[in-house]
């Protein structure tokens, strides 16, 4: 079988299955599957494909047919320009996190070797991103899955920011040595209440780990351990940057404000939804 018809052959399979990204998803496989880049799939068309590569590409097909989603199936997402590699233990990257990258970057721009920690990282896509554009600062990662923690590890490496990234494992604040103060501390923690999950889309109901979505029974959990212990870690004009979830402003900065922090405000994301609280102990 050739490369053209093999490929297009995967098309006709998702059309029949009624998936809407037919073409691009076999298109996509078959690169991964042929060690090839778009180009090269249309110029070797006519080649032919070794048996084992004609095997992968039908694993990852009939993977795709169950409903498994591309990017868990690639192993891989792009994020913040770079891509991140996946596991069963981390959440995919979702865009809207970028929106804490982005005024991560803001905060420690202004800093001299700021230091940053990074809880329930996953694939470290957080930190990693803001390692990547400032060569001063320091980061670490926490996630109670070790499985997490491999890939996060594995992606700080690859991004050549390795030697600047510790990671640890445990829940939220336990692994850190007290007395340690960051200049900024980032989270995107599980925050969908426990009863709607069964109501999620499938890819993600099914295929991102229950541990990165589960935010207890009104979604609230995370934020109460964080906030209970942050202002431990926390530089004195440190900053607190977590993805909350569209109607949670009011109640996540109510459970800040509670815990002491003297400045909370809630940002929305680019289609207008609640998706950040950044909290200050301290007035700037
Ligand atoms: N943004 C994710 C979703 O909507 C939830 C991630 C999380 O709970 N942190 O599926």
């Amino acid at each position: 079988m050739n490369v053209g018809a093999a490929w297009r052959g995967v098309r006709d399979l998702f059309r029949k299955a009624g998936i809407d990204t037919a073409e691009l998803d076999a298109r996509l496989f078959a690169e991964a599957a042929f060690e090839m880049d778009r180009l090269e799939l249309v110029n070797r068309e006519r080649e032919a494909v070794p048996a084992k590569q004609l095997k992968a590409l039908e694993a990852f097909a009939a993977r795709r047919l169950k409903g498994e989603p591309v990017v868990r199936i690639l192993g891989e997402k792009e994020f913040w320009g770079l891509s991140f590699k996946l596991n069963a233990a981390t959440l995919v990257p979702r865009p809207e996190t970028e929106l804490l990258v982005e005024r991560g970057l803001e905060v420690i721009g202004a800093l001299n070797s700021p230091h940053i920690l990074d809880l329930g990282t996953g694939t470290g896509c957080i930190p990693i991103s803001l390692l990547t554009e400032y060569s001063d600062v320091s980061a670490v990662a926490v996630d109670l899955s070790a499985e997490a923690l491999e890939m996060a590890r594995l992606n700080a490496n690859r991004h050549g920011v390795g030697n600047r990234f510790t990671t640890l494992k445990g829940s939220w604040f336990d692994p850190l040595e007290p007395g340690e103060r960051f200049d900024l501390i980032t989270s995107n923690p599980p925050y969908i209440e426990s009863a709607v999950i069964a109501g999620l889309m499938p890819e993600v109901r099914e295929h991102d780990p229950r541990l990165a979505l589960d935010g207890g029974p009104d979604g609230l959990a995370a934020y109460r351990a964080i906030a209970a212990e942050a202002g431990l870690f926390l530089a004195a004009d440190g900053v607190l940057l977590l993805e909350i979830g569209s109607g949670q402003g009011h109640t996540v900065s109510d459970i800040f404000v509670g815990a002491g922090f003297a400045e909370v405000d809630v940002v929305p994301d680019l289609a207008g939804l609640d998706r950040m609280v950044v909290a200050r102990l301290n007035s700037a």
